[in-house]
């Protein structure tokens, strides 16, 4: 009888165990390998006959809104196993974007966005967070998150600014701890820059994105050019990347962004001589979606040739999705023609062999049903709730110094709640949460704000509930305080590039006319800071900055009651109008109206 191939025996060397297998592959069998495809053309043609190595579900997929975790699972497990039954049973890495939690599946826990966490300044709880969304991808059958975004936010007119955790690179670089939750903490003897996973069922590949000045582009705009100098590009964006490395991140993705013109998606100079040369970077890099086409578009290149170009920059998985047929064909026909040259082909494949390896997902390819109860466990929504409590920000707190308006008392008689944004989860997780743009309403599981209040306060304080309260209200309601809760409407990516920072639906008119006649505490639920107008400003009593808190709404309450402090500071700086964009705490002329690090506390240590 034949022995076992060596690349199957789990005790083998990981390096012995990728030569092997390359060894054995056809040149089509390696580009299928650095193919990324949609989950919806995951048929098994594209997985047992072609073997392609990896397939997701984008931002640009069909939503899956009710599917339970049990049916995530069966479909994720129905796709290994035909990639399994390919001729060299290589198991497919299967992304997702949980980027606040195990987003796309109902039930899960969903996390405050990064900017929230950015406001923590808490290492530790970013790393829990890491560890806890793990456990909810792999009860799915899943091995693979396209998170953290590590993008340093350099002007918040930008759709993403939510997804950074901080203007501040040193920010960003504090919470890159979240790679070692999601990955498990690489071995202290083990040589850096190499992905590690401690276990084999509890954790999953981190991906640290978009590499690299996706947050620095000009005006804040999506997929823009980031104009800097390269001093600028690695002290300030690449920064978070070190710290990725040493944790061992396994993988990165590609800006869609420019520097200084480059595409990131063609630049060999960043993603081989820095990112895999100088920064010694030994995972694999993925493109992000149709990278490679909008590397044709602007330029009306041929799809062939930008191919080669990316691919010769370094480029080791193509995020195709969809047309990948076509993508397989013109890659052979470029490496038979010479314009991509064999060795580059081998150094994508093991590199994405070895990660294959490292994961473990050759000895554990499928979902294991113990795990589903994790998903939106007890455990993990009260730690979802400490990080909406610390990632709170306090801006105003009482009309003068000396009377503080918060915490507020639990034995009023009477009480309003008003705004758009007092009884929406789904404004309250934002972008990214079910849908690719998130939605309004119920769409999880969570306790809104409106709930959280209404189980905080006193037994025998009276909750009015008006989304837009009539005057009439107003006027004779008789209320002790009014809370009202504004902010943005979820969004991703481009849809959310604005120049107009005002807070949607009319909401400044919405606070004045209630302010003018009740004590009020505003919380603002958004992605970003937004325009505070000054008269606005100096009606309400209160004013708190919740970020996107996800789906745990008691974490506000602990502190506005007072059963918790405030502990949050900005991570961004909260400018006076959008005139002032883009403003860094470095420039001579900054004048925010909160600066970068503001945070207030109700209770003072003498
Ligand atoms: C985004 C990435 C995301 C990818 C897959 C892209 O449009 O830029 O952040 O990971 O889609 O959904």
């Amino acid at each position: 009888m034949a022995a076992a191939a060596l690349y199957k025996d789990a005790a083998a060397p990981v390096e012995a165990r990728v030569r092997d297998l390359l060894g054995r592959m056809t040149l089509r069998e390696k580009a299928a390998q650095m193919a990324q495809i949609e989950r919806t053309v995951a048929s098994p043609r594209a997985l047992a006959e072609l073997g392609v190595g990896s397939v997701l579900n984008g931002g640009g997929s069909a939503p899956l809104p009710r599917a339970s975790a049990a049916e995530w699972a069966r479909m994720v497990d129905d796709m290994q196993r035909h990639a399994l039954s390919s001729r060299l049973a290589v198991p497919i890495l299967y992304g997702t974007d949980a980027v606040h939690g195990h987003n796309n599946v109902y039930g899960a826990t969903i996390f405050p966005h990064n900017v929230g966490l950015g406001a923590s300044r808490d290492a530790e709880l970013a790393r829990k967070i890491g560890e806890a969304t793990a456990l909810e991808i792999r009860a799915t059958g899943i091995h693979w998150t396209f998170a953290p975004c590590v993008a340093v936010c350099g002007d918040p007119r930008w759709g993403r600014c939510y997804e950074c955790y901080s203007e501040d690179p040193e920010v960003v670089r504090s919470l890159t701890t979240i790679v070692a939750g999601l990955q498990g903490q690489p071995p202290a003897d083990h040589p850096h820059c190499y992905p590690f996973l401690s276990s084999l069922r509890e954790n999953v590949l981190a991906c640290a994105k978009h590499f690299v000045g996706d947050g620095g582009t000009d005006k804040g705009v999506n997929e823009g050019n980031t104009i800097c100098s390269p001093e600028d590009l690695e002290g300030i964006h690449m920064r978070p990347y070190l710290d990725c490395i040493a944790q061992g991140v396994a993988t990165v993705m590609a800006s869609y962004s420019q520097w200084n013109g480059e595409p990131l998606h063609a630049s060999c100079y960043l993603l081989t001589d820095v990112l895999k040369g100088k920064l010694g970077f030994k995972g694999f890099v993925v493109s992000d979606w149709e990278g490679i086409d909008r590397l044709c578009e602007p330029r009306g290149s041929d799809y062939r040739y930008c191919i080669a170009q990316s691919i010769n920059a370094g480029m080791d998985m193509i995020m195709v999705p969809f047309r990948f047929e076509k993508f397989l064909e013109d890659l052979v026909f470029l490496v038979e023609a010479g314009e991509i040259p064999m060795p580059r082909i081998d150094d994508a494949v093991e590199r994405i062999l070895r990660v294959k390896f490292i994961s473990g997902v050759f000895e554990h390819p499928l979902s294991d049903p113990s795990l589903l109860d994790v998903i939106g466990c007890k455990e993990h929504r009260l730690l979802a709730r400490e990080a909406v409590r610390k990632s709170l920000v306090l801006l105003k707190n009482g009309k003068n110094q000396k009377e503080p308006f918060l915490p507020l008392a639990k034995n009023a008689k009477r009480i309003l709640v008003a705004g758009t944004h007092a009884d929406n989860i789904g404004y309250q997780c934002g972008g990214w949460t079910i849908t690719w743009h998130g939605d309004s309403g119920r769409i999880t599981d969570g306790t809104t704000i409106l709930e959280a209040i209404k189980e905080s306060a006193g037994a025998d304080t009276e909750v009015v509930y008006e989304e837009c309260p009539t005057e009439a209200t107003v006027e004779t309601g008789e209320f002790s305080y009014a809370i009202v809760v504004v902010g943005e409407v979820p969004y991703a990516e481009w849809l959310g590039d604005r120049t107009d920072l005002s807070i949607p639906f009319n909401g400044s008119d919405l606070i004045s006319c209630i302010a003018t006649k009740i004590p009020t505490l505003v919380v603002v639920i958004s992605g970003r800071p937004l325009v505070i107008e000054p008269h606005v400003l100096d009606k309400i009593y209160a004013l708190v900055a919740a970020w996107l808190p996800g789906t745990e709404g008691m974490g506000v309450t602990d502190c506005l009651f007072g059963d918790h402090d405030f502990l949050g500071t900005l991570p961004v700086t909260w400018f006076r109008s959008t005139d002032q964009l883009p403003m860094s705490a470095r420039d001579a002329s900054y004048n925010p109206l909160f600066p970068f690090g503001y945070g207030l506390k109700m209770f003072q240590c003498d």
